[in-house]
């Protein structure tokens, strides 16, 4: 330890030492030497591609035996990788193109991949090894296997249809026109970003309602927006203007997702009222089903923006 201390100290002269005490797992204290004010700096990236380009004939010869490889010009030789998927009967080919500045690229399915994205350098060295290690990384990149279809989801322009084969099992997915073809190698997911997001916009799009199916039974409802205050007193006369309020606001809002629903002031006092007298009933009620009810943390956020006036409010008095 005295020796590495000396030669840090000779190696950089300007370090200051410091001792850190620190507790360890059986609660034993451990003394840290820490020296501060090293700097190193970052290594300069190794580029291959000042070297002067490659022969396309030594690129050939270094291939793997059994990698069937396609010449397309001077300058670059494709390989194709098969993986264990098949679209609509078609197997999904991973496609490697090596060129001659020692750059390679990969296409899936006519989809130029980003490499990047997925933490993979496009360049390569140029021995056996090098090559072997590009086939066995392009391998190893997981492809996107699209959304599964179900009854929720809504279709749109945007997605294709595909009959997919993994391993002899064939699953009905459903494909974003944009699909990235590929995931990231930690992610937990075997759907990519965009086609995860294609059906979130589905679910919450109001653009493609038109697109849903409508339900078999029953009357057709007029749309929800269509009724009016005044419908409603027309059909129910004796009803007082809170309670037109409230079944105005359930028209509007049942079966809309929780951030689009809009909720009148009447709507919110009543609420508040109800929430601030008892939570667990206010949250009973909306549990139930029984109304739609805008979310008590909407409630709270309500609460601390209206302006609080001094003196007393009679429709507290009632309501207590
Ligand atoms: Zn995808």
């Amino acid at each position: 330890m005295r020796e590495f201390t000396e030669t840090i100290q000779f190696l950089f002269p300007h370090v200051t030492r410091r001792k850190v005490k620190t507790r360890g797992e059986n609660n034993n204290v451990s003394v840290l030497t820490m020296f501060d004010g090293i700097n190193i700096k970052p290594l300069e990236s190794i580029s291959y591609k000042a070297d002067p380009p490659l022969d396309i004939q030594l690129l050939i010869d270094l291939l793997p035996e059994n990698g069937a490889h396609e010449q397309i010009n001077n300058e670059s030789v494709c390989c194709k990788l098969s993986s264990n998927y098949l679209s609509n009967g078609n197997p999904i080919v991973k496609t490697i193109q090596f060129n001659c500045d020692k750059t390679f690229s990969v296409t899936i399915a006519d989809k130029q991949i980003d490499l990047k994205s997925i933490g993979i350098d496009n360049t390569f060295q140029c021995t056996k090894d090098g090559i072997g290690t590009v086939f066995k990384c392009v391998q190893k990149i997981r492809l996107c296997i699209g959304m599964t279809v179900n009854t929720n989801i809504i279709c749109t322009r945007f997605h294709v249809l595909e009959q997919l084969n993994v391993n002899g099992e064939t699953y009905r997915q459903l494909r974003s026109t944009l699909c990235s073809r590929v995931v990231k190698f930690n992610a937990t997911s075997q759907t990519c970003r965009t086609c995860q997001h294609m059906t979130r916009t589905l679910k919450t799009c109001d653009s493609d309602k038109e697109n849903r199916p409508k339900p078999k039974h029953g009357p057709e409802m007029p749309p929800s927006c269509s009724v009016t205050k005044a419908q409603l007193q027309q059909m129910i006369p004796d009803a007082p203007d809170h309670m037109i309020e409230l079944l105005l606001s359930q028209f509007k809002n049942t079966g809309k997702h929780p951030k689009g629903r809009r909720w009148s002031k009447d709507v919110m006092n009543s609420s508040l009222q109800i929430f601030t007298r008892s939570p667990a009933v206010y949250k009973q009620i909306r549990d139930s089903q029984l109304l739609v009810l805008p979310s008590p943390s909407f409630l709270l956020t309500y609460k601390n923006k209206v302006k609080h006036n001094v003196g007393f409010q009679h429709e507290i008095f009632r309501y207590l």
